[in-house]
């Protein structure tokens, strides 16, 4: 088969490799489409992100959907032809994390695309079949790739405890933001103000139901009046975190989503005298049943946000596009291509 691996910072190499072959309890799926991320770009650019350093070739890609083809032994719960989306992430299942329902926090994972796992832009793929998960004809290739960041804005809204009436914050609007927008409208909030410095994705924001939208460049936070519930930090931006934190109202939620440096600058009186819970949150623990639901049904839009497709000859391209493109939301690989 062929895959799409990345040698070195800023080179990536189409190669044959051999097709893999399921082992126990794992299905082989035909890759369909794969969303890039900011992190697939982070390792192209950087080779390392905090303490995973890529240090031998590695296939990038972690949002993967596709078709069944091939079995292994014992797995019984997918037959070829089924279309799925893959989890991809698969812990060890018996750790102390794993055993209390956190497996996203489980040490073992082996996750797709960080290293020294590989991803999937590639043909095929091998995962355990627990974590390919089928979608109606309804979701498209590209929809149930986007099922994975997804995950991530259904998880943050459920650490935020988002719910009907709630007010939200979402500052950032790239693809994480914005599905941290439609997750926290499909729980039920009301008002959610969305950030961001780039005109193109705030109108995006708004076609997918912000109530409100803010160009941070031109007018602060602090003007805006709002005082939300809810903040989703979706920025990364240290000098926004902190004039974002302090937009919070009384025992309101906090939710760091977005990487942005190591350290930053917290208010800390205000997250003190209003009693604000601050949290971080690592990938998503059993979101797919919940995220495909919400796309089957059009409660949230994932094939709005894809603004490109590229052959698996062009995985270069697709992950430097987002530098050359400012518009561009999200860009997808169609690995048969
Ligand atoms: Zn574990």
């Amino acid at each position: 088969m062929r895959a799409a691996v990345l040698h070195a910072v800023g080179r990536v190499l189409l190669e044959e490799r051999p097709r893999p072959e399921p082992g126990p309890r794992e299905v082989l799926v035909q890759v369909s489409s794969v969303g890039t991320c900011g992190s697939d770009v982070h390792y192209y650019e950087h080779g390392r992100i905090g303490d995973f350093v890529v240090t031998s070739p590695l296939v990038l890609g972690h949002e993967p959907s596709g078709t069944v083809v091939a079995t292994g032994p014992g797995a019984g719960r997918h037959h070829p032809g089924q279309r799925v989306s893959l989890e991809p992430g698969v812990p060890d299942f018996t750790c102390p994390e794993c055993r209390a329902g956190r497996y996203n926090l489980c040490p073992r994972m082996r996750f797709f695309g960080t290293p020294p796992i590989d991803g999937a832009f590639c043909e095929y793929v091998v995962v355990h079949e627990e974590f390919a998960y089928p979608v109606p004809d309804s979701v498209s290739d590209d929809a149930a790739a986007l099922i994975e960041p997804l995950s991530v804005g259904v998880w943050a809204c459920r650490k935020a405890r988002v719910g009907p009436g709630t007010r939200v914050l979402v500052t950032g609007a790239g693809p994480i933001g914005l599905l941290c927008l439609q997750s926290a409208l499909a729980f039920g909030a009301t008002d959610v103000l969305v950030t961001d410095v780039n005109p193109a994705r705030l109108a995006m924001a708004r076609g997918l139901g912000a109530s409100e939208t803010l160009d941070v460049r031109e007018s602060g936070l602090r003007d805006a009046g709002f005082e939300p519930d809810v903040l989703l930090e979706c920025s990364g931006h240290p000098a926004a975190i902190g004039e974002a934190v302090r937009a919070v109202g009384r025992a309101g939620r906090v939710v760091l989503i977005g990487m942005g440096g190591d350290e930053i600058p917290l208010p800390l009186s205000h997250v003190q005298t209003r009693e604000l819970e601050v949290t971080g949150t690592f990938r998503y623990a059993n979101t797919w049943p919940q995220a495909i639901a919400l796309a089957a049904s059009g409660r949230v839009e994932l094939d709005a946000l894809v603004t490109g497709h590229y052959g698996l000859a062009e995985v270069e391209k697709a992950l430097t596009a987002g530098a050359r493109d400012p518009e561009l939301v999200k860009a997808v690989v169609r690995p048969q291509e």
